[in-house]
């Protein structure tokens, strides 16, 4: 080979290696310890009584996803002030052992790292940890965000402050619909409204292991799913049904593994963390 034409080889090599890298960033998929909710009734969670009357042990499960090097950080669990103790409201005895901010650090992450947060709807078990990531765009379903800055969730908004309070400052992204969080397809919010104006599921197609379909709170445990209980405190319950129809068909459609964030037994279709899917 001539000089000429190794160097041509070489430049050739050099601009071919990035390309690729760049058609396949890597993705994978932590699962977070984001506390539990003990139930003393599951009535709540249907209103045509399916549940009645049986108690329950619910996780609260957080989920972090790498592109590239950005991260999307999906859901905030519980309050941080919960470490250690529990705290007891209507049916339900909630838990905290260990902080988002830890299990990031276990993996050699900061706050500062989190290019996203994500919050599948503005529930206390879902942004109870928000507030540590200012620096993150926060991704919050338009109708969640309307409701939020209504003035009638003060506990809520304190949480969501950075970005949805008076004079924030923090970069937030109202979705309407869907959204493509990392603009290459995969990584995606999908509209699942009802349980709350704006609620939101997740869709993450992994090189590997194929597509996961995390509910947010479509659904809160696998019975759900064949018996169709929406719960008394769900917003609009026409707008429930139809957003499970539409995830469980698309779910077929993509072949995916559901992950039902709060139920115990769907856990194990990750990792244990430290160890992603990818
Ligand atoms: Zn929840």
């Amino acid at each position: 080979m001539s000089p000429k034409s190794a160097l041509l080889a070489m430049v050739l090599a050099g601009i071919a290696a990035p390309a690729i890298a760049q058609e396949t960033p890597a993705v994978e998929l932590w699962r977070l310890d984001c506390g539990s909710i003990e139930l003393s009734d599951t009535a709540p969670f249907s209103d045509t009584h399916l549940y009645d009357g049986e108690p329950r042990m619910l996780a609260d499960s957080c989920y972090l996803v790498r592109n590239g090097d950005r991260y999307l950080l999906w859901d905030a669990g519980l309050p941080a002030a919960l470490k250690g103790t529990s705290a007891s409201q209507w049916v339900f005895t909630s838990r905290l052992e260990v902080t988002i901010a830890e299990q990031l650090a276990d993996i050699g992450l900061a706050p500062a790292d989190i290019t996203f947060l994500g919050v599948s709807h503005y529930h206390d078990d879902h942004i109870g940890q928000a507030a540590a990531f200012p620096d993150a765009e926060l991704l919050i379903g338009s109708g969640d965000a309307a409701a939020v800055t209504s003035g009638k969730m003060d506990a809520t908004r304190a949480q969501l402050a950075p970005w949805l309070g008076e004079g924030a400052t923090g970069k937030v992204t109202r979705v309407a619909g869907d959204h493509d969080v990392f603009g290459d397809g995969s990584v995606s919010i999908v509209a699942a409204h009802g349980h709350t104006p704006g609620h939101k599921a997740l869709v993450v197609r992994l090189p590997r292991m194929g597509t996961y379909m995390l509910t947010g709170d479509l659904y809160h445990f696998e019975e759900q799913i064949e018996n169709r209980g929406v719960p008394t405190f769900n917003t609009d319950r026409a707008d429930t049904l139809a957003a499970m129809h539409r995830f469980d068909q698309m779910a077929d459609t993509l072949d995916a593994t559901i992950v039902i964030q709060h139920d115990p037994r769907h856990l194990d279709r990750l990792p244990t963390f430290p160890e992603s899917a990818k």
